[in-house]
């Protein structure tokens, strides 16, 4: 037996210490032995991968024991007409969802006939929200004026931890004697989480001493990170994305095989009274399925697919067509740092030709967020079309038994 397995298993070794000892491979190939000897699960599938772990293990995951493997198909071709992302793109979906491809593929094919998705960042800021606590009301105010004061301060503060990130705005809340900065930075090619957590640091401590006002958390649930919230949907959070397309009747009819206006009534009936009825956040048909699966493919934070998911998609009706379109109000994507490192998931971000940073700094993460909302767009008018397909196949079956 390893000495290191050993040790783990009379408790003198601990588990997390193992990289320390030993180099990566080694470590997990340990762990997950000693994790399969106490749990009789048999894990060796875990144990095969492709990733190089040196960085892994260090930036990305702790107690790491294998990696699990997520089937990848590609969508497309996919034409996007976009300030950052112009062209045509396959786009990687890792997802263990079958049909969920096939979808979006038909919806891409749709775009690509129809001359390409239209596709704009209409913001981008990605938010911090750190939470005080005021003596009172009167002093609660206090700290709000003077963070709405001083927002060159405030901006020196924070931008002496980033050479890329610059503080956009502080926004502030209160609420009896708590007093919540939504803090917004333009993160360039990062997704931005981390460099926007460690500048709000700076900007607490500059306001904790200035005002007297108490940190409670660095984040007050007012950014909103990885929450649904009506906030981030009318606010935005990260890139606000916008695609749309117009398809012409005679491809409504070919690839969707409905018209124009069924797709408008399903459209109208599900997304937008169905979600109303229902007080959801996301008024789209599956954006979630196609943000997952790209956020997974590219090294993305996967718990964004929460924020992602609050889209809504419009169809109108237009002379010899319809005009469909996606708005997303909080896209959170990085081509550099997270998860975008890892050699699959960079490999991904390279077949889209944005991987690492982008010259400008920040047009690589603004063509990704226009890509994510092409293939959103993709998956919309697949699946639209096919609800809106069987809602007429069965309106004409009716027609015809009357
Ligand atoms: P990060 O891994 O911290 O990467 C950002 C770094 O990349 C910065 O140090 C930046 O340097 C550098 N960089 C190099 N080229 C750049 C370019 N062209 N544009 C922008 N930055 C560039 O990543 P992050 O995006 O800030 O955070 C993502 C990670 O945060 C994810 O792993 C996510 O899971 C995690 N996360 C953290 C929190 C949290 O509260 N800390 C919350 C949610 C998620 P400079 O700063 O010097 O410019």
């Amino acid at each position: 037996m390893d000495d290191a397995l050993a040790r783990l298993k009379n408790g003198t070794l601990k588990l997390y210490a193992l990289e320390a000892e030993l180099p990566p491979e080694e470590a997990v190939r340990v762990r997950r032995e000693y994790i399969e000897g106490e749990s009789g699960a048999d894990l060796g599938a875990l144990g095969t991968f492709s990733i190089g772990i040196d960085r892994v293990v260090k930036r990305n995951i702790e107690n790491m024991i294998g990696a699990v493997q997520v089937p990848v198909g590609v969508a497309g071709p996919l034409q996007i007409n976009g300030e950052y992302a112009s062209g045509t793109y396959w786009l990687p979906l890792a997802t263990t969802e079958g049909a969920l491809v096939a979808s979006a593929n038909r919806g891409a094919s749709a775009i690509t006939k129809a001359g390409g998705a239209d596709v704009r960042v209409l913001a981008d800021a990605m938010t911090r929200a750190p939470v005080f606590a005021a003596r009172d009301i009167v002093h609660a105010k206090g700290v709000a004026d003077w963070a709405g004061a001083h927002l060159a301060d405030l901006a020196v503060a924070a931008e002496k931890t980033t050479s890329r990130g610059k503080l956009l705005s502080v926004t502030p809340y209160v609420v009896g004697t708590n007093v919540f900065l939504r803090c917004a930075y333009d993160t360039k090619d990062a997704m931005g989480m981390n460099m926007a957590t460690i500048a709000t640091a700076e900007i607490a401590d500059l306001v904790e001493a200035e005002t007297g006002a108490r940190l409670v958390a660095l984040s007050g649930n007012m950014d909103v990170d990885k929450k649904p919230a009506a906030m981030n949907l009318i606010e935005g959070r990260g890139k606000t994305v916008v695609a749309g397309v117009h398809l012409s009747d005679e491809l409504i009819q070919t690839v969707l095989k409905t018209d124009a206006k069924t797709l408008a009534a399903v459209n109208y009936r599900k997304n937008l009274v169905g979600s109303a009825r229902a007080g959801a956040l996301g008024f789209n048909a599956h954006a979630a399925n196609i943000i997952a699966a790209l956020y997974l493919a590219c090294g993305q934070d996967a718990a964004h697919v929460v924020e992602g998911s609050s889209a809504i998609t419009t169809v109108e009706e237009t002379e010899g067509g319809a005009y469909v379109a996606v708005t997303l109000p909080a896209v959170q994507v990085g081509t550099v740092g997270g998860g975008t490192g890892i050699d699959t998931q960079g490999a991904c971000l390279t077949l889209l030709g944005v991987r690492g940073g982008g010259e400008p700094e920040g047009t690589h993460a603004k063509a990704f967020a226009e890509i994510v909302s092409a293939g959103v767009l993709a998956g919309e008018l697949s699946l639209l079309g096919a609800l809106a397909a069987n809602h007429l196949a069965r309106a004409h079956k009716q027609l015809g038994r009357g």
